[in-house]
């Protein structure tokens, strides 16, 4: 007989089975879930959330990945890459605002002058803000001596998508080529966790040809991994991306929208001392998104303090939220809501993932 899903949420161990009742559920059996992962966020990380300032320097990317707005390949974009001292003054706002941490991110770029770049900006982060402002890269592939450059410069968490763990999922998103190789993301996320960066990734959700045996797949990948931190959301169509063609196979993106709440529920009752992003993703379907997504598991919030002319040009999918609000905005906006998920913006700290020690201290 099936085991129903309150069996399978008293387990500590999950089958692939077990996964896809999980993904599936309704009803009472939805309403169990939730208050199983809001448990056990209470008992594990408590009200907290911590803010990671997004800055996102750069829209220039060498990639094209089927799905995103600021692929190699779109050209109805203007490109951007803010210039130091305007990366500069942002992780001064958010020092200045006791964010704790920010986090880096843009377009893909492999060459020796951005690693040398990222390199000079991180020093200087570090210098202006006495090394007490943590920073988190998301800046795609690159060599493990970039990576190790970097991490010796200052960076100390890295967010690296898998996007799908099924490879030929991962093949029907990405350019048949050897720039967008499957094989090459594992090689480099296992790279940034034997460097010793806190390791985060995580994948789209509600992809065209995405099955719920491939989440299963990914949820049980991020368990084998370990990883520390985890940053999953909704996939949103962009009108300007190969991608668009399949819009009709599309789930409707309220139901995307569940699915993801439910992927981050069970990401928490599997790994339990994880950090977990809200996306921002979520709050371009649901207003109040990336509060649904804290009130059940997620416990991190990236507040854009990107420089508004900007935000227009880091369109990765259609509507995406804030591209008009000032940091400030962002801020106030972002502390409201998150009363509103009975949770509380801590300031001034880390807010590192307690997993990341815990898993150091299993190493030693
Ligand atoms: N270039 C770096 C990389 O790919 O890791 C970092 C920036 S990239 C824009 C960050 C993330 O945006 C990707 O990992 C992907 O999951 C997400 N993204 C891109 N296009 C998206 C879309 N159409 N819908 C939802 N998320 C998207
Ligand atoms: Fe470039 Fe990242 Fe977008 Fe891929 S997901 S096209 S690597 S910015």
């Amino acid at each position: 007989m099936d085991r129903t899903v309150n069996d399978i949420l008293n387990q500590d161990n999950f089958s692939k089975s077990d996964l896809i009742t999980l993904l599936n559920c309704e009803g009472d059996d939805r309403t169990l879930l939730f208050k199983k992962s809001s448990e056990i966020k209470e008992k594990y990380i408590g009200k907290k959330v911590w803010f990671r300032g997004l800055i996102e320097f750069s829209n220039i990317c060498g990639k094209d990945c089927l799905y995103c707005g600021i692929r190699k390949g779109n050209k109805n974009l203007e490109r951007y890459s803010l210039d130091d001292d305007e990366i500069l003054a942002a992780a001064k706002f958010a020092y200045i605002h006791s964010y704790g941490s920010i986090a880096l991110q843009s377009g893909e770029l492999e060459s020796s002058f951005v690693s040398g770049r990222i390199e000079n900006l991180l020093r200087r982060i570090r210098e202006m803000s006495d090394g007490e402002l943590g920073v988190t890269l998301s800046v795609g592939e690159q060599e493990p001596e970039v990576y190790k450059r970097w991490f010796d410069a200052g960076a100390h968490r890295y967010l690296l998508r898998v996007e799908s763990t099924n490879p030929a999922l991962y093949g029907k998103i990405h350019p048949d080529d050897s720039k967008h190789s499957f094989s090459r993301r594992l090689e480099c996320l296992k790279s940034l966790q034997y460097i010793g960066y806190q390791t985060g990734t995580g994948v789209m959700i509600g992809l065209p040809f995405q099955t719920m045996e491939d989440l299963a797949g990914d949820l049980l990948f991020m368990k084998n991994f370990d990883i520390d931190m985890c940053g999953m959301g909704p996939y949103i169509e962009h009108a300007d991306t190969p991608l668009i063609h399949h819009s009709q196979t599309l789930m409707p993106l309220k139901q995307r929208f569940d699915l993801t709440l439910k992927m981050i529920a069970i990401v928490r009752i599997m790994m339990k001392d994880i950090n977990i992003v809200a996306a921002t993703a979520l709050q371009a379907i649901d207003p109040i998104g990336r509060e649904k997504a804290v009130k059940i598991g997620a416990n991190i919030l990236m507040p854009n303090i990107t420089p508004g002319k900007y935000r227009d040009s880091y369109k990765l999918y259609d509507n995406k939220p804030c591209t008009d609000d000032s940091a400030e905005d962002c801020q106030s906006c972002l502390e409201a809501r998150v009363s509103l998920a009975d949770a509380e913006v801590i300031y001034g700290e880390w807010g590192d993932s307690k997993h990341y020690s815990e898993r150091r201290l299993r190493l030693k």
